[in-house]
Protein backbone atom coordinates (compact mmCIF):
# COMPACT_ATOMS: atom_id res chain seq x y z
CA UNK A 1 0.00 0.00 0.00
CA UNK A 2 2.79 2.44 1.13
CA UNK A 3 4.38 1.69 -2.30
CA UNK A 4 1.31 2.38 -4.54
CA UNK A 5 0.96 5.84 -2.78
CA UNK A 6 4.37 6.90 -3.25
CA UNK A 7 4.06 5.52 -6.91
CA UNK A 8 1.31 8.30 -7.03
CA UNK A 9 3.45 10.46 -5.82
CA UNK A 10 6.35 9.95 -7.98
CA UNK A 11 3.72 10.89 -11.21
CA UNK A 12 3.78 14.56 -9.97
CA UNK A 13 5.96 17.05 -9.45
CA UNK A 14 6.60 17.77 -5.74
CA UNK A 15 8.76 19.88 -4.41
CA UNK A 16 11.64 18.63 -2.96
CA UNK A 17 12.33 20.95 0.19
CA UNK A 18 8.93 20.42 1.48
CA UNK A 19 8.86 17.85 5.01
CA UNK A 20 12.19 17.13 6.85
CA UNK A 21 15.14 20.01 5.94
CA UNK A 22 12.38 22.57 6.61
CA UNK A 23 12.16 20.96 10.21
CA UNK A 24 16.28 21.90 10.90
CA UNK A 25 16.36 25.58 10.97
CA UNK A 26 17.13 25.30 7.10
CA UNK A 27 16.06 29.02 5.57
CA UNK A 28 14.65 28.71 1.84
CA UNK A 29 17.14 31.18 0.59
CA UNK A 30 19.80 28.56 2.08
CA UNK A 31 18.17 25.81 0.65
CA UNK A 32 17.76 27.62 -3.49
CA UNK A 33 21.57 28.04 -3.10
CA UNK A 34 23.51 25.80 -5.32
CA UNK A 35 26.56 26.90 -2.92
CA UNK A 36 24.50 26.51 0.40
CA UNK A 37 23.36 22.90 -1.09
CA UNK A 38 27.37 22.06 -2.27
CA UNK A 39 28.54 22.96 1.12
CA UNK A 40 26.08 20.59 3.10
CA UNK A 41 26.52 17.94 0.88
CA UNK A 42 25.93 14.46 2.76
CA UNK A 43 29.73 12.84 2.57
CA UNK A 44 30.27 11.45 6.04
CA UNK A 45 29.45 7.85 7.77
CA UNK A 46 28.36 10.76 10.83
CA UNK A 47 26.20 12.66 8.78
CA UNK A 48 24.50 10.24 6.84
CA UNK A 49 23.45 8.59 10.30
CA UNK A 50 22.23 11.57 11.30
CA UNK A 51 19.34 11.55 9.08
CA UNK A 52 19.27 7.92 8.03
CA UNK A 53 19.09 4.18 9.64
CA UNK A 54 21.36 2.25 7.73
CA UNK A 55 21.49 -1.26 7.27
CA UNK A 56 25.01 -2.96 7.90
CA UNK A 57 25.70 -3.50 4.13
CA UNK A 58 25.08 0.18 3.43
CA UNK A 59 27.46 1.05 6.53
CA UNK A 60 30.15 -0.94 4.89
CA UNK A 61 29.50 0.13 1.87
CA UNK A 62 30.32 3.79 2.96
CA UNK A 63 33.60 2.65 4.99
CA UNK A 64 34.56 1.41 2.06
CA UNK A 65 33.59 3.83 -0.56
CA UNK A 66 36.53 6.07 1.05
CA UNK A 67 39.42 4.44 -1.19
CA UNK A 68 36.80 4.04 -4.31
CA UNK A 69 34.20 6.43 -5.19
CA UNK A 70 33.68 8.78 -2.78
CA UNK A 71 30.08 9.26 -1.22
CA UNK A 72 28.17 12.70 -1.87
CA UNK A 73 24.64 13.49 -1.98
CA UNK A 74 23.03 16.79 -2.11
CA UNK A 75 20.72 18.06 0.74
CA UNK A 76 17.92 18.21 -2.56
CA UNK A 77 18.48 14.95 -4.33
CA UNK A 78 19.01 12.95 -0.40
CA UNK A 79 15.60 14.48 0.56
CA UNK A 80 13.75 12.44 -2.06
CA UNK A 81 14.95 9.46 -0.24
CA UNK A 82 11.68 7.60 1.28
CA UNK A 83 13.38 7.28 5.27
CA UNK A 84 11.15 4.56 5.64
CA UNK A 85 11.94 2.14 2.60
CA UNK A 86 14.89 -0.02 2.47
CA UNK A 87 14.68 -0.60 -1.00
CA UNK A 88 14.25 3.36 -2.17
CA UNK A 89 14.74 3.66 -6.04
CA UNK A 90 16.76 7.56 -5.14
CA UNK A 91 19.05 5.49 -2.03
CA UNK A 92 20.21 2.63 -4.32
CA UNK A 93 21.72 5.26 -6.42
CA UNK A 94 23.98 7.25 -4.34
CA UNK A 95 24.25 5.50 -0.82
CA UNK A 96 27.26 2.71 -0.83
CA UNK A 97 26.95 -0.71 -0.04
CA UNK A 98 29.02 -3.49 0.58
CA UNK A 99 28.42 -5.39 -3.02
CA UNK A 100 30.39 -2.33 -4.65
CA UNK A 101 33.47 -4.34 -3.07
CA UNK A 102 32.43 -7.30 -5.05
CA UNK A 103 34.22 -7.43 -8.38
CA UNK A 104 33.02 -10.27 -10.73
CA UNK A 105 35.38 -11.51 -13.89
CA UNK A 106 33.58 -9.64 -16.21
CA UNK A 107 34.00 -6.40 -14.45
CA UNK A 108 36.27 -4.01 -15.75
CA UNK A 109 37.68 -0.61 -13.97
CA UNK A 110 37.10 1.29 -17.71
CA UNK A 111 34.29 -0.71 -18.94
CA UNK A 112 34.11 1.12 -22.14
CA UNK A 113 37.65 1.51 -22.99
CA UNK A 114 38.32 5.01 -23.07
CA UNK A 115 41.76 5.44 -21.31
CA UNK A 116 42.98 3.47 -24.63
CA UNK A 117 41.45 5.96 -26.80
CA UNK A 118 42.58 9.33 -25.26
CA UNK A 119 44.58 10.45 -27.79
CA UNK A 120 45.49 13.61 -25.05
CA UNK A 121 44.70 13.01 -21.54
CA UNK A 122 41.16 13.76 -21.49
CA UNK A 123 39.90 13.71 -24.60
CA UNK A 124 38.02 10.63 -25.92
CA UNK A 125 38.09 10.13 -29.55
CA UNK A 126 36.01 7.11 -30.32
CA UNK A 127 34.11 7.88 -33.07
CA UNK A 128 35.04 9.57 -36.68
CA UNK A 129 33.14 13.06 -35.88
CA UNK A 130 33.03 13.29 -32.72
CA UNK A 131 34.78 13.40 -29.39
CA UNK A 132 34.06 13.27 -25.50
CA UNK A 133 36.14 15.86 -23.84
CA UNK A 134 35.89 15.05 -19.63
CA UNK A 135 37.05 18.50 -18.46
CA UNK A 136 36.23 17.79 -14.81
CA UNK A 137 36.39 14.85 -12.33
CA UNK A 138 34.15 16.13 -9.63
CA UNK A 139 30.41 15.83 -9.71
CA UNK A 140 27.71 17.27 -7.39
CA UNK A 141 26.90 13.40 -5.69
CA UNK A 142 28.48 10.65 -7.40
CA UNK A 143 26.06 8.00 -8.68
CA UNK A 144 27.29 4.34 -6.99
CA UNK A 145 27.28 3.04 -10.62
CA UNK A 146 29.76 5.78 -12.28
CA UNK A 147 31.03 4.31 -15.07
CA UNK A 148 34.40 6.69 -14.90
CA UNK A 149 34.38 5.83 -11.06
CA UNK A 150 38.08 4.85 -11.52
CA UNK A 151 38.96 8.67 -12.17
CA UNK A 152 35.95 10.61 -11.01
CA UNK A 153 35.65 12.34 -6.90
CA UNK A 154 39.22 11.89 -6.17
CA UNK A 155 39.01 8.90 -3.67
CA UNK A 156 40.49 6.14 -6.08
CA UNK A 157 44.52 6.15 -7.20
CA UNK A 158 44.02 7.48 -10.54
CA UNK A 159 43.23 10.61 -11.83
CA UNK A 160 41.66 12.20 -14.80
CA UNK A 161 44.81 14.84 -15.44
CA UNK A 162 43.12 16.71 -18.44
CA UNK A 163 45.35 18.57 -20.29
CA UNK A 164 43.28 21.65 -21.95
CA UNK A 165 45.96 23.01 -24.05
CA UNK A 166 46.80 19.94 -25.28
CA UNK A 167 43.25 18.58 -25.95
CA UNK A 168 42.51 22.67 -27.72
CA UNK A 169 45.06 21.77 -29.95
CA UNK A 170 44.06 18.32 -30.95
CA UNK A 171 40.78 19.90 -31.72
CA UNK A 172 41.82 22.56 -33.77
CA UNK A 173 44.33 20.14 -35.81
CA UNK A 174 41.54 17.10 -36.14
CA UNK A 175 39.00 19.04 -38.75
CA UNK A 176 37.14 15.83 -39.31
CA UNK A 177 35.25 16.90 -35.08
CA UNK A 178 32.24 18.62 -35.67
CA UNK A 179 30.88 17.60 -32.25
CA UNK A 180 32.28 18.05 -28.93
CA UNK A 181 30.83 16.22 -25.76
CA UNK A 182 31.66 18.16 -22.46
CA UNK A 183 31.44 15.63 -19.78
CA UNK A 184 33.55 14.16 -16.55
CA UNK A 185 32.83 14.83 -13.81
CA UNK A 186 30.46 17.24 -14.01
CA UNK A 187 30.74 19.97 -16.30
CA UNK A 188 28.33 22.36 -15.08
CA UNK A 189 29.60 22.65 -11.41
CA UNK A 190 32.17 24.83 -13.04
CA UNK A 191 31.70 28.64 -12.30
CA UNK A 192 29.89 30.43 -15.43
CA UNK A 193 32.76 32.14 -16.19
CA UNK A 194 35.34 29.11 -16.41
CA UNK A 195 33.14 27.21 -18.75
CA UNK A 196 32.17 30.40 -21.04
CA UNK A 197 36.31 29.98 -21.43
CA UNK A 198 35.83 26.31 -22.52
CA UNK A 199 32.76 27.20 -24.63
CA UNK A 200 33.98 30.06 -26.02
CA UNK A 201 37.41 28.68 -27.28
CA UNK A 202 35.43 25.48 -28.40
CA UNK A 203 33.75 27.82 -30.54
CA UNK A 204 36.82 29.72 -31.78
CA UNK A 205 37.35 26.25 -33.47
CA UNK A 206 35.72 26.76 -37.05
CA UNK A 207 34.83 23.45 -37.98
CA UNK A 208 33.34 22.22 -34.60
CA UNK A 209 29.79 22.88 -35.41
CA UNK A 210 27.59 21.09 -32.49
CA UNK A 211 28.51 21.68 -28.41
CA UNK A 212 26.77 19.81 -25.81
CA UNK A 213 26.94 19.24 -22.29
CA UNK A 214 26.36 16.27 -20.19
CA UNK A 215 25.07 17.19 -16.96
CA UNK A 216 23.14 15.72 -13.81
CA UNK A 217 23.60 18.71 -12.03
CA UNK A 218 19.67 19.82 -13.04
CA UNK A 219 19.19 16.58 -11.52
CA UNK A 220 21.22 16.45 -8.85
CA UNK A 221 21.28 20.54 -7.73
CA UNK A 222 18.48 22.26 -9.58
CA UNK A 223 19.17 25.35 -7.73
CA UNK A 224 22.68 25.64 -10.14
CA UNK A 225 20.57 26.23 -13.27
CA UNK A 226 20.09 29.57 -12.90
CA UNK A 227 18.80 32.22 -15.78
CA UNK A 228 22.37 34.12 -15.92
CA UNK A 229 23.69 30.55 -16.72
CA UNK A 230 20.88 29.51 -19.07
CA UNK A 231 21.92 33.00 -20.70
CA UNK A 232 25.67 32.08 -21.32
CA UNK A 233 24.81 28.90 -22.72
CA UNK A 234 22.36 30.12 -24.89
CA UNK A 235 25.24 32.05 -26.70
CA UNK A 236 27.19 29.30 -27.82
CA UNK A 237 24.33 27.65 -29.94
CA UNK A 238 23.46 25.08 -31.28
CA UNK A 239 24.45 23.70 -27.77
CA UNK A 240 22.24 20.58 -26.19
CA UNK A 241 22.09 19.29 -23.15
CA UNK A 242 22.30 15.85 -22.02
CA UNK A 243 20.99 15.21 -18.14
CA UNK A 244 20.70 12.07 -16.26
CA UNK A 245 17.35 11.02 -14.79
CA UNK A 246 16.55 7.20 -14.12
CA UNK A 247 13.49 7.49 -11.68
CA UNK A 248 10.18 9.40 -11.83
CA UNK A 249 10.45 10.91 -8.31
CA UNK A 250 13.90 12.69 -9.31
CA UNK A 251 11.57 15.19 -11.28
CA UNK A 252 10.80 17.38 -8.88
CA UNK A 253 8.92 20.85 -9.25
CA UNK A 254 12.77 22.56 -9.02
CA UNK A 255 13.91 19.93 -11.01
CA UNK A 256 11.44 21.05 -13.71
CA UNK A 257 12.07 24.75 -13.47
CA UNK A 258 15.26 24.24 -13.83
CA UNK A 259 14.62 22.18 -17.40
CA UNK A 260 12.20 24.69 -18.60
CA UNK A 261 14.68 27.56 -17.89
CA UNK A 262 17.08 25.92 -20.02
CA UNK A 263 14.56 25.10 -22.99
CA UNK A 264 13.28 28.48 -22.77
CA UNK A 265 16.68 29.70 -23.73
CA UNK A 266 16.86 27.42 -26.54
CA UNK A 267 18.73 24.43 -25.24
CA UNK A 268 17.41 21.58 -26.86
CA UNK A 269 17.13 18.63 -23.82
CA UNK A 270 17.85 14.75 -23.86
CA UNK A 271 17.87 12.17 -21.03
CA UNK A 272 20.35 8.98 -20.63
CA UNK A 273 19.17 6.92 -17.99
CA UNK A 274 20.90 3.68 -16.76
CA UNK A 275 18.90 0.53 -16.76
CA UNK A 276 19.45 -0.33 -13.00
CA UNK A 277 17.96 -3.10 -10.67
CA UNK A 278 15.09 -2.29 -8.24
CA UNK A 279 15.30 1.74 -9.80
CA UNK A 280 13.73 1.60 -13.16
CA UNK A 281 13.78 -2.11 -14.13
CA UNK A 282 10.08 -2.16 -14.61
CA UNK A 283 7.50 -0.97 -18.09
CA UNK A 284 5.29 1.06 -15.48
CA UNK A 285 8.73 2.79 -13.79
CA UNK A 286 9.97 3.87 -17.37
CA UNK A 287 6.69 5.26 -18.99
CA UNK A 288 5.98 7.25 -15.79
CA UNK A 289 9.24 8.77 -16.30
CA UNK A 290 9.36 9.00 -19.85
CA UNK A 291 6.33 10.95 -19.68
CA UNK A 292 7.50 13.39 -17.02
CA UNK A 293 10.43 14.31 -19.00
CA UNK A 294 8.14 15.33 -22.25
CA UNK A 295 6.36 17.26 -19.49
CA UNK A 296 9.30 18.66 -18.74
CA UNK A 297 10.13 19.13 -22.67
CA UNK A 298 12.89 16.30 -22.32
CA UNK A 299 13.78 14.06 -24.86
CA UNK A 300 14.30 10.45 -23.98
CA UNK A 301 17.30 9.68 -25.80
CA UNK A 302 19.49 6.78 -24.63
CA UNK A 303 18.27 4.06 -22.37
CA UNK A 304 21.87 2.13 -21.40
CA UNK A 305 22.66 -1.23 -20.62
CA UNK A 306 24.73 -0.80 -17.35
CA UNK A 307 28.36 -1.04 -17.92
CA UNK A 308 30.28 -3.79 -16.40
CA UNK A 309 31.92 -1.35 -14.04
CA UNK A 310 33.79 -3.10 -10.88
CA UNK A 311 31.30 -4.10 -7.97
CA UNK A 312 27.56 -3.03 -10.17
CA UNK A 313 26.44 -6.83 -10.07
CA UNK A 314 24.47 -6.10 -8.17
CA UNK A 315 22.60 -3.52 -9.60
CA UNK A 316 22.50 -4.71 -13.04
CA UNK A 317 19.55 -6.37 -15.12
CA UNK A 318 19.20 -8.69 -17.84
CA UNK A 319 18.78 -7.72 -21.27
CA UNK A 320 15.61 -9.19 -21.74
CA UNK A 321 14.28 -7.04 -19.11
CA UNK A 322 15.40 -3.93 -21.24
CA UNK A 323 13.91 -5.17 -24.55
CA UNK A 324 10.25 -6.15 -22.18
CA UNK A 325 10.55 -2.41 -21.42
CA UNK A 326 11.65 -1.00 -24.82
CA UNK A 327 8.66 -3.34 -26.40
CA UNK A 328 6.01 -1.84 -23.66
CA UNK A 329 6.29 1.43 -24.89
CA UNK A 330 7.06 1.14 -28.32
CA UNK A 331 3.15 1.81 -29.91
CA UNK A 332 1.81 1.54 -26.35
CA UNK A 333 3.12 5.46 -25.61
CA UNK A 334 4.54 8.30 -27.63
CA UNK A 335 6.83 7.94 -29.40
CA UNK A 336 8.84 10.74 -28.77
CA UNK A 337 8.85 9.49 -25.24
CA UNK A 338 11.11 6.00 -26.10
CA UNK A 339 14.72 6.06 -25.56
CA UNK A 340 17.02 4.02 -28.02
CA UNK A 341 17.95 1.12 -25.68
CA UNK A 342 22.33 0.79 -26.20
CA UNK A 343 25.00 -1.44 -24.47
CA UNK A 344 28.09 0.43 -24.68
CA UNK A 345 30.40 -2.43 -25.76
CA UNK A 346 32.55 -3.93 -23.09
CA UNK A 347 36.03 -2.88 -24.18
CA UNK A 348 35.60 0.19 -26.16
CA UNK A 349 33.15 -1.00 -29.16
CA UNK A 350 30.84 2.23 -28.49
CA UNK A 351 27.31 2.17 -28.69
CA UNK A 352 25.26 -0.43 -29.94
CA UNK A 353 21.21 -0.40 -30.79
CA UNK A 354 19.48 -2.80 -29.11
CA UNK A 355 16.26 -3.59 -30.15
CA UNK A 356 13.48 -6.15 -30.03
CA UNK A 357 12.75 -8.03 -33.25
CA UNK A 358 9.71 -6.55 -34.87
CA UNK A 359 11.07 -8.47 -38.36
CA UNK A 360 9.87 -12.30 -38.26
CA UNK A 361 10.74 -12.75 -41.70
CA UNK A 362 12.73 -10.95 -44.65
CA UNK A 363 13.10 -12.34 -48.08
CA UNK A 364 13.83 -10.44 -51.44
CA UNK A 365 10.30 -10.47 -52.41
CA UNK A 366 8.85 -9.88 -49.05
CA UNK A 367 9.06 -8.65 -44.80
CA UNK A 368 6.95 -9.97 -42.60
CA UNK A 369 6.86 -7.68 -39.53
CA UNK A 370 5.14 -7.87 -35.96
CA UNK A 371 3.28 -4.41 -34.55
CA UNK A 372 3.07 -3.94 -30.86
CA UNK A 373 -0.62 -5.56 -30.54
CA UNK A 374 1.25 -9.12 -31.93
CA UNK A 375 -0.22 -9.22 -35.02
CA UNK A 376 1.84 -9.72 -37.88
CA UNK A 377 1.88 -8.20 -41.57
CA UNK A 378 3.33 -8.53 -44.86
CA UNK A 379 4.94 -5.91 -46.68
CA UNK A 380 5.67 -6.48 -50.14
CA UNK A 381 9.43 -6.13 -51.30
CA UNK A 382 9.68 -4.07 -55.02
CA UNK A 383 9.69 -6.17 -57.34
CA UNK A 384 12.81 -5.60 -59.30
CA UNK A 385 12.81 -4.16 -62.48
CA UNK A 386 15.75 -2.64 -64.74
CA UNK A 387 16.80 0.71 -64.36
CA UNK A 388 19.09 1.94 -66.41
CA UNK A 389 19.89 5.11 -63.95
CA UNK A 390 19.32 3.04 -60.11
CA UNK A 391 21.44 0.31 -59.31
CA UNK A 392 20.31 -1.60 -56.41
C1 LIG B 1 28.57 8.33 -26.04
C2 LIG B 1 29.78 8.86 -26.62
C3 LIG B 1 29.75 9.84 -27.62
C4 LIG B 1 28.46 10.42 -28.14
O1 LIG B 1 27.71 9.43 -28.80
P1 LIG B 1 26.31 9.80 -29.49
O2 LIG B 1 25.75 8.48 -29.92
O3 LIG B 1 26.64 10.69 -30.64
O4 LIG B 1 25.47 10.48 -28.47
C5 LIG B 1 30.95 10.26 -28.14
N1 LIG B 1 32.12 9.75 -27.72
C6 LIG B 1 32.19 8.79 -26.80
C7 LIG B 1 33.51 8.24 -26.41
C8 LIG B 1 31.02 8.31 -26.20
O5 LIG B 1 31.09 7.37 -25.25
Amino acid sequence: MQHDSQNDLDKSFRSSAIGYWANQGVTDQEWNDHKWQLKNRISSLPQLEEHLNLSEDERNGVILSGTKLAMSITPHFFNLIDRDDPDCPIRRQVIPRVEETITSPYELSDPCGEDSNMPVPGLVHRYPDRVLFLVTDRCASYCRYCTRSRVVSGAGDQALETNYEAAFQYLEEHTEIRDVLLSGGDPLLFSDSKLEQILSRLRSIKHIEFLRIGSRIPIFLPQRITPELCRMLQKYHPLFVSVHVNHPRELTSEVKEGLECLANHGIPLGNQSVLLRGVNDNVETMKALTHKLLMCRVRPYYLYQLDLIQGSSHLQVPVAKGLEIIEGLRGHTTGYSIPQYVIDAPGGGGKVPINPDYIIQRNSERVVIRNFEGKTFEYPEPAVQPDPLLDY
